[in-house]
């Protein structure tokens, strides 16, 4: 991990370095930044380049600020909500024998046993909502798969990542990207992202035949998304 200073901020950024012409800068979601860069630049050139554009850094980062959770700093902290599914679970968190995480009448209990809780809590529950999201969606993604029977697609694969500013994506291979975060949104709105990547299989563009096709497998699909952005903003 590197940092610029801009200003009274800190920006911290990732380098990657590879055999590339250009070098080009990304923000993700949870506002990291990620520097990739020729392998002839220098930490020097590359840092000068972070400096013109921290401007737009910044910028970005603002904007996906809107995307996350209400509560962007958790602390991992007995109290806390935390959402599943559309429902916010409380926090418990207490010393135990083992590192453990079980969600439990209305609450995410977390039992820990070493000297950081935070950081035990943050990991468990980041593992928690990973193989959940994976279980969870790819059940979804075989309901959903049903209702594309008559175009006998090819089943494509699912693939959990983080994106920047999108909820989903479909590539041009058939491989659907879906980004974990959306675990904490009703099902109906993981029913809705996966659709429209379905759909995508169909028609790659967002053109008039792709809404018709969207509109006839989940015809009440823009509450759904809008319901999505409300919850995750
Ligand atoms: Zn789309």
């Amino acid at each position: 991990m590197h940092s610029i200073n801009y200003g009274t901020k800190e920006l911290f950024f990732d380098l990657k370095q590879s055999k590339r012409k250009s070098l080009s800068i990304e923000v993700y979601p949870d506002n990291s930044i990620r520097v990739l860069a020729p392998l002839a630049s220098s930490m020097e050139e590359i840092k000068k380049v972070i400096l013109k554009k921290s401007r737009w850094i910044i910028r970005q980062q603002h904007y996906f600020e809107q995307f996350l959770p209400k509560t962007p700093e958790r602390e991992y902290v007995s109290g806390e909500t935390h959402y599943y599914l559309g429902r916010g679970y409380l926090l418990k968190i207490r010393p135990g024998q083992k590192n453990v995480i079980k969600l439990k009448g209305g609450c995410f209990h977390v039992e820990y046993c070493g000297y950081d809780a935070q950081k035990i809590t943050k990991n468990l529950m980041a593992k928690w909502y990973y193989e959940h999201s994976e279980k969870k969606f790819f059940t979804i993604a075989n309901e959903m798969f049903l209702k594309f029977k008559e175009f006998e697609l090819d089943k494509p694969n699912i693939d959990i990542k983080r994106m920047a500013k999108r909820w989903g994506s479909c590539q041009k291979n058939g491989k659907i990207i879906i980004n974990p975060e959306i675990i904490k949104a009703p099902t109906k709105c993981i029913e809705y992202v996966i659709t429209h990547e379905m759909c995508h299989l169909v028609q790659f563009s967002h053109d008039k035949k792709f809404y018709t096709l969207l509109s006839e497998k989940m015809p009440n699909w823009e509450k759904w998304k809008n319901r999505l952005e409300q919850t995750l903003s």
